[in-house]
Formats: C-alpha cells, sequence, structure tokens
C-alpha cells in the first residue's frame, strides 16, 4: 500500500545538487513538476506497481517510466532476463543472438518484414524519416516534407520539434505557431520542411496533399496521441491517412508508445492500421534504452550497409536491452488475457474518476483507450477531445492542484495534463479502490479551497 510522508526534504537536497551540475535539474524536462509545480520526487526503488522516494514515501505509480513498464516495475522474469545476460558482457559492437531473436518477435508480432534496432525512440523516428525520404527520391523526385500533426511527439529531432506536444505544450507557453519550430536551435529552415495539420482532421490532410502531395516522403503519425493527452482517432481520419500512400508517400505509425500496449501489436493491430513504416521504443526494451524502426523489407533494405540511407548506433542491439525486451515481449504474448485484464482495470479508473470528478461538481472530459487514459479539465463530453486546439482548451491551473492532491496521498500521476497515464499488469483492486479514494479526496479539495 502507498505510504505518505510530508517531508520531501530529501528529494529537496537532492534537486538543488542537480540544478547546479544538470539544467533545471533533470535529465528529461517534465520531470521538473515545471507545469505542476512542487519538489520533483527523486525515486530511490520501484517494484511492481510502487515507486518508493528518496524521503521513504511509497506511491501507486501511473507512469510506468512513461510507457515501458507494462508488466510493472522490477518484474521477476526480466529481472532473471538481465541477470542472465549480464554474466556474459554489457556490449560487444559486434552482432549477437539476442538481437537476431528480438528481430524475429518483433517482425512476427507485428506482421512487419525488417526491423532496426536504435537506442532510442528520438533515433527510430528520425531514422524512420530519413529513410522514407531516401526511398521515395530515388531518381530525384525531389520528395523532402514530411507531414505531422499537431500536438503529436515524435522526439526530439530538429525536424520533428514542429508543434511538438507533452512536454512543449507543457513547457514552452504560447511557443506553438504554425509550423513554428517548437523548441529554440531549430533552424526555421529545417522547420519548413515540415508540414503540420489539425490531428482527426481528414479535410485538411486531403487538402494539404492535393496541393503539396508530389512533394510529400513521409507522413508520420501517432495511431492513438499519449503526448497532448490521449487523443483518439476517427475511422475517416485513419482512412485519410492511408489515402496518402496512394500519392507516393510513405505513411509511418510512430508506436512508440502504442507499440505493445494496445495489443501485442499496438495501435496497427488494434485498428488495422496498413503503415509503410512503424517506429517503436519503451515496452520494446523492457525498460532498458531501445527503439525500433521497421516494415516493408524493400523499404527497409534501403538502409546500410544493404542501401544508401546511414543509420548506425554504438550501443543499438545491446544485449542486455534485447534481453529485457525479451522477456517482456516473451511474457506478453505468454499471457493471452493480459490486454483484457489492463484494459478492464483502466475502464474501472475511468468511471471512477467521472463519477467523483461530478460528485465533486469538477468538469472533467475522460479520453481512454487500452490502458491509456487522460482526464481533460475541461466541461466537454466524455470522449469528445479530438485534437490539440480542444486539449489545450484545459484548465491546466486545476489539473496541476489535483495532481497535488494525489502526490500528497500517495498516487504519482503524469506531472502534466498532456499526458496519457499508462496501467501496468501489476496494478489490481487494491491499487484500484486507494486510487479512487484518493481521487474522490483530490477532486473534493479543489472545490473547498
Ligand atoms: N514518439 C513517441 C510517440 C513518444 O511518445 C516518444 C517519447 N515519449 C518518442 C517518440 C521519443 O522516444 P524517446 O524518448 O525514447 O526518444
Amino acid at each position: 500500500m502507498t505510504q505518505t510522508t510530508s517531508s520531501t526534504a530529501q528529494s529537496e537536497a537532492l534537486f538543488a545538487r542537480a540544478r547546479a551540475v544538470t539544467p533545471g535539474g533533470v535529465n528529461s524536462p517534465v520531470r521538473a513538476f515545471k507545469s505542476v509545480g512542487g519538489t520533483p520526487r527523486f525515486i530511490r526503488e520501484a517494484h511492481g506497481a510502487y515507486l518508493t522516494d528518496v524521503d521513504g514515501a511509497r506511491y501507486i505509480d501511473y507512469i510506468g517510466s512513461w510507457g515501458p513498464m507494462i508488466l510493472g516495475h522490477d518484474h521477476p522474469a526480466v529481472r532473471e532476463a538481465i541477470s542472465d545476460a549480464l554474466q556474459y558482457g554489457t556490449s560487444f559492437g559486434a552482432p549477437g543472438e539476442r538481437e537476431v531473436e528480438l528481430a524475429e518477435l518483433v517482425t512476427r508480432l507485428t506482421g512487419t518484414q525488417k526491423v532496426r534496432f536504435t537506442s532510442s525512440g528520438t533515433e527510430a523516428t528520425m531514422s524512420a524519416l530519413r529513410l522514407a525520404r531516401g526511398f521515395t527520391n530515388q531518381g530525384g523526385t525531389g520528395r523532402k516534407l514530411i507531414v505531422k500533426f499537431r500536438g503529436n511527439y515524435h522526439g526530439h529531432a530538429d525536424g520533428l520539434l514542429v508543434e511538438a506536444g507533452s512536454g512543449l505544450m507543457t513547457n514552452l507557453d504560447g511557443a506553438l505557431g504554425a509550423s513554428a519550430p517548437s523548441s529554440a536551435g531549430v533552424p526555421e529552415e529545417y522547420a519548413a520542411l515540415t508540414l503540420v495539420c489539425e490531428y482527426n482532421d481528414p479535410a485538411a490532410l486531403d487538402t494539404l496533399m492535393a496541393e503539396r502531395g508530389a512533394e510529400v516522403a513521409a507522413v508520420i503519425f501517432e495511431p492513438v496521441v499519449g503526448n497532448a493527452g490521449v487523443l483518439i482517432p476517427t475511422p475517416e481520419f485513419l482512412a485519410a491517412l492511408h489515402r496518402v500512400q496512394e500519392a507516393g508517400a510513405l505513411l509511418i505509425a510512430d508506436e512508440v508508445m502504442t507499440g505493445f500496449r494496445l495489443s501485442l501489436n499496438g495501435a496497427t493491430g488494434l485498428l488495422g492500421l496498413r503503415p509503410d513504416l512503424t517506429c517503436w521504443g519503451k515496452i520494446i526494451g523492457g525498460g532498458l534504452p531501445v527503439g525500433a524502426y521497421g516494415g516493408r523489407a524493400d523499404v527497409m533494405d534501403f538502409v546500410s550497409p544493404q542501401g544508401p540511407v546511414y543509420q548506425a548506433g554504438t550501443l543499438s542491439g545491446n544485449p542486455l536491452a534485447m534481453a529485457a525486451g525479451l522477456a517482456t515481449l516473451r511474457t506478453l504474448e505468454a499471457d493471452p488475457g493480459l490486454y483484457e485484464r489492463l484494459e478492464a482495470y483502466t475502464v474501472r479508473l475511468a468511471d471512477g474518476l467521472k463519477e467523483a470528478a461530478a460528485e465533486a461538481d469538477v468538469p472533467i472530459s475522460v479520453n481512454r483507450i487500452g490502458s491509456m487514459l487522460t482526464p481533460f479539465f475541461q466541461d466537454a463530453p466524455h470522449g469528445s477531445v479530438r485534437n490539440y486546439t480542444q486539449a489545450s482548451r484545459s484548465d491546466t491551473q486545476g489539473f496541476g492542484r489535483w495532481f497535488q492532491g494525489l502526490l500528497s496521498r500517495g498516487i504519482y500521476w503524469a506531472p502534466s495534463q498532456f499526458e496519457s497515464i499508462f496501467v501496468s499488469a501489476s496494478h489490481t483492486s487494491a491499487e484500484l479502490a486507494a486510487t479512487l479514494e484518493a481521487a474522490r479526496a483530490a477532486f473534493a479539495a479543489l472545490n473547498s479551497t
């Protein structure tokens, strides 16, 4: 169970030391609690559904390292696989058996033909786009443009930091504009090669493709968005996405968050997508640093050393990371009821939140799919938030106060309105009951202050 402590002294001390030697005191921006305020908790250990911070407080974790920990933290099968691999050395810089096994497993589960491993999701999307440009520009067709959607985040490569979501929505107030870079340091010339459309707007995508389609190398998208809060695609939007393939552009599904999360074949399996390339990360590495991209063999064969598109990595295919990924995916595959259990928990969580918010007269609009969920703090019917513009109407201050209310009651929710939470296989009805009790109290506290 959770154990709360009013002291954050150790976290504060570490945060002060961290700020002196690391920008903002963190190695990834959303961890700094900038939009919700308060001291970021420095975590000492994580087991199952729980995190314990350096002051000894114990929390039910809804971040799961931002997605990878679908089995829960410190899962025995994953720990054993890593310990076993450890006996044979930590990095070879030469090929090994585990990366072949993981590639065979990933291609089989996802129905893709070839896959290349990287060390992060950012590298996967960045490499997939270079590949798409290299492939579609054969013979000098001039296809250079990529299309992405407002509020979709695909990692931090220059060309993708254009109207990107999550940490950028949270931290760079007002910096988002039409096709503008969402980070300093991204040249406008790069941003100009990235065209941006509203998510779930098939007509806008059709118009853009009618005007510029011949120059478009690829359309990249989150098949279910997690990085603007959860946004679920409409069938009409998915149909428009597939039309870009007829125009000669490659369709790239960024399943870094949704891959192996929404089903064994991610959102692609759940929603019946037919992408040319897919990017993975998070779960594919079981909590160790891994990314991957893969898809059609004729496209993937354009990657070096077979083809002319260069991409490499000192630690790519790392044996510990491959072992963690293999153990995670094998455990998922061996438990056919797992995705249903994750969903059942998340449905009950969503229903409980709706009820608790209504009792306290706090307007929220819940989006949920599988084990991903966001309560948008706004007065709109549940399930009706469909794009970035709607998501950004949320009361981020109210969300921040609710987040603090949960944290003080031992629930570690995502520290931003524009994120999904992730349920793991270690969350049981005991954690559900404790979460809903805390959520009820946190909603009630919002209106009594
Ligand atoms: N794509 C998506 C959809 C993501 O959610 C993320 C990370 N949150 C990335 C790409 C980037 O992955 P990484 O942080 O491993 O570079």
